[in-house]
């Protein structure tokens, strides 16, 4: 479902990397005074930790760069190790911060077979607990990504996954973010939506888990209202898009109280397919 396998550089050549990265270090330098902010999170869309994509040197001087700010990165689990995270925490730390370094994962669901099946995301719920451990053991944080609705879930199975897997990472999460997929250009989730057998996320049904969470999520449901992204009928779209995003800021759960009481024709629609959608499993055996 990521379309990002279409945007990475062409090269693998570890001096031209880290080349990127520091002219990229080099813009922000001109752009930006070191007072205008106070948090950078590092978007790689892929793994901080991986030597192979942002070469330890690189690493070095994004340390030093961020020197006092409260940085947040993200890994694949595999790339977490204890050495690699003091180093880091070394670097960036100057006593500012309780946690200065906060650590995202792509977890997306507790669920194993999920992950495996719909999302073939390559590591188990173990690899994650161990990682989220070690990150804890060096005083960072964790920050947990879930992925509401994959591939082959029907509308509610998507809603018990979310519900289950907020309920299960929470001992182990500082912070969790719920993102909703969205169908993506040159993807096999693309080539099913257009067979009509992939449909995105309900706004109705992102607004029932984030509800029903017993603690704060944040959600941007990035896309919301369009065909590709979560969506509801196209009417009622917009006003719960912006009511998600202002949740998000303000942590004011009344919001989504008040955007689910509405009653738009379409949430007749949603308590149907959520009532009656079935699932057209494969078989887990041959
Ligand atoms: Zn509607």
């Amino acid at each position: 479902m990521c379309g990002y396998k279409y945007k990475h550089l062409a090269t693998r050549s570890q001096d031209a990397l880290v080349g990127k990265i520091l002219s990229q270090l080099q813009w922000i330098k001109q752009k930006f005074s070191t007072f205008d902010y106070s948090i950078v999170k590092i978007f790689t869309s892929g793994s901080f930790f991986d030597p192979n994509e942002v070469p330890l040197r690189a690493r070095t001087e994004i340390g030093k760069q961020f020197k006092g700010k409260l940085v947040i990165v993200e890994t694949r689990p595999e790339y977490v190790n204890k050495i690699d995270l003091d180093g880091f925490i070394d670097e960036i730390d100057d006593g500012n911060w309780n946690t200065p370094l906060y650590v995202a994962m792509g977890l997306e669901t507790t669920n194993d077979g999920i992950r495996n099946k719909s999302i073939n995301k390559g590591f188990s719920y173990i690899d994650f607990v161990k990682a989220a451990t070690e990150v804890h053991e060096s005083h960072a944080g964790v920050k947990t990504y879930l992925l509401m609705k994959p591939l082959f879930l029907t509308e509610s199975e998507s809603i018990d996954d979310m519900n289950a897997s907020i309920e299960e990472c929470t001992h182990l999460s500082d912070i969790i973010s719920m993102n909703l997929c969205t169908v993506q250009k040159g993807t096999l989730l693309e080539k099913y939506w257009r067979r009509m057998a992939y449909r995105p996320p309900y706004l109705w049904s992102v607004l029932s888990v984030l509800r029903s969470a017993k603690q704060y999520i944040l959600c941007d449901p990035v896309g919301g209202g369009s065909l590709r992204g979560p969506h509801n009928c196209g009417k009622c779209d917009p006003d719960i898009v912006r009511g998600i995003r202002d949740y998000s800021l303000t942590k004011d759960k009344t919001l989504l109280d008040t955007l689910f009481e509405c009653d738009c024709q379409c949430k007749r629609e949603w308590q149907w397919v959520v009532a009656n959608e079935m699932p057209y499993c494969m078989p887990f055996t041959r």
